[in-house]
């Protein structure tokens, strides 16, 4: 699930599965539709 958090003023939007950050929630939904933990491989 994405995960809302709080960094320097800015608010994240955290992908739980890979830890991937998101500036726009529905970017973070987007991607936390198609990530589960079976690959995480892109990681930055
Ligand atoms: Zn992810």
């Amino acid at each position: 699930m994405v995960v809302q958090t709080e960094r320097d003023d800015t608010t994240w939007y955290e992908c739980e599965t890979c830890g991937l950050l998101f500036d726009e929630q529905s970017d973070a939904t987007d991607h936390e539709r198609m990530c589960d933990d079976s690959d995480p491989s892109y990681i930055q």
